[in-house]
């Protein structure tokens, strides 16, 4: 099936829409292995580095895809998709406008917004997007994420290591969605027989901007940290809520992406902290990781206010900012094995 490419900075983007016009949804993570030689030549060095590594892996790979679309999400995306219109090549280029609000005018527009991006996927690629056919989307969909959700809770109290989670939420955004229901229920099955949660190891909850890398998820394993909830749009954001099954599916979509938890790219940091805060009493956890990755704006200075009510709250918190690379980095190895052993000797 081929693929239609989407720029995402968080869960914005009606993944079901292409998926009902025949085509695999794939989002574009990059790739933090490549060097971001190619895309450093078009935007400057202040730039968020993982949405260059996007910009890279589009430069490498845009002949593969039929098309790319940008969902509204941070500053950097209205920025990138000037750039990419210019520098690579693709047959369909697409922007859609996602609100920053979430009232009724907001979803008046939304609801417009797709039923444009609809009209113009049918006539640019001949395809027939019926209601029928959203309607299944959503169904496959919402089969995605309640396997995710079980998934999810096994973080808890099995050996589920931080990049075996990371990888399997990275294949549900990218491979076609029949084949991730087939990876998703072996999962289940794997995931379920695995042995009980590595005594010596700390339940986290993780917070911040998008980890799209395993190797920093290892960097946690090393220091004997287990995400064990988070609100990560590359995570829960994914998958918490299921999108209501009513008879307009774009109603049903609206309502949907209004209600996946609030990343700081919206103007909604109120229901942020009150979404964290469900999670924490939902789930004990011994500890609260806040990151942004370099040069992430909207996490950044999120940071200060989420976190300030995080403590203020009696919860233990680290936060760390960290480069876009593979390589570990020793300083916030130490900082963390600092801060678990703190948390070790207040339990005591
Ligand atoms: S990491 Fe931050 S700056 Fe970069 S795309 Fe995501 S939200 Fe935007």
């Amino acid at each position: 099936m081929e693929k239609i490419a989407y720029f995402d900075s968080s869960h914005e983007f009606p993944e079901e829409i292409i998926s009902a016009a025949g085509f695999t949804p794939y989002k574009i993570l990059g790739n933090v292995h490549v060097t971001n030689e190619s895309s450093d030549k078009f935007l400057p060095a202040f730039f968020c580095p993982a949405a260059k590594s996007w910009l890279t892996e589009a430069l490498k790979h845009s002949k593969d895809w039929s098309g790319i679309i940008f969902a509204q999400g941070c500053n950097t995306t209205n920025r990138h998709f000037d750039v990419w219109k210019l520098h690579v090549s693709s047959p369909f280029y697409y922007w859609l406008n996602c609100p920053m609000k979430d009232n009724i005018q907001a979803g008046k527009f939304f609801k417009r917004e797709m039923f444009e991006m609809i009209k113009k996927i049918q006539s640019h690629f001949g395809v027939d997007i019926s209601t029928e056919k959203l309607q299944q989307a959503i169904m496959q969909s919402n089969e995605i994420k309640t396997r995710l959700q079980h998934l999810s809770s096994l973080r808890s109290f099995k050996d589920i290591p931080n990049r075996d989670y990371l990888e399997i939420i990275k294949k549900s955004m990218q491979l076609p969605k029949k084949e991730v229901i087939l990876i998703l229920d072996e999962a289940i099955i794997e995931w379920n027989a695995r042995a009980a949660f590595p005594a010596g190891t700390s339940r986290f909850f993780l917070t911040g901007s998008d980890v799209t890398y395993e190797e920093w998820m290892d960097t946690l394993d090393e220091c004997h940290i287990r995400i064990i909830r988070d609100d990560l749009s590359i995570g829960e954001r994914y998958f918490t809520n299921l999108i209501p099954e009513k008879k307009d599916p774009l109603d049903a979509l609206v309502e949907y992406y209004f209600n996946v938890p609030r990343p700081a790219t919206k103007p909604a940091i109120q229901q942020r902290i009150d979404n964290i805060f469900e999670v924490l009493d939902e789930t004990q956890v011994e500890g609260v990781i806040s990151q942004n990755l370099k040069f992430c704006e909207p996490f950044a200075y999120d940071s200060v206010i989420v976190n300030n009510s995080i403590r203020e709250k009696g919860y233990r918190l680290i936060h760390l900012e960290r480069e876009f690379t593979p390589v570990k980095d020793q300083q916030i190895v130490n900082r963390l094995n600092a801060f678990t052993e703190m948390l070790q000797e207040v339990s005591k």
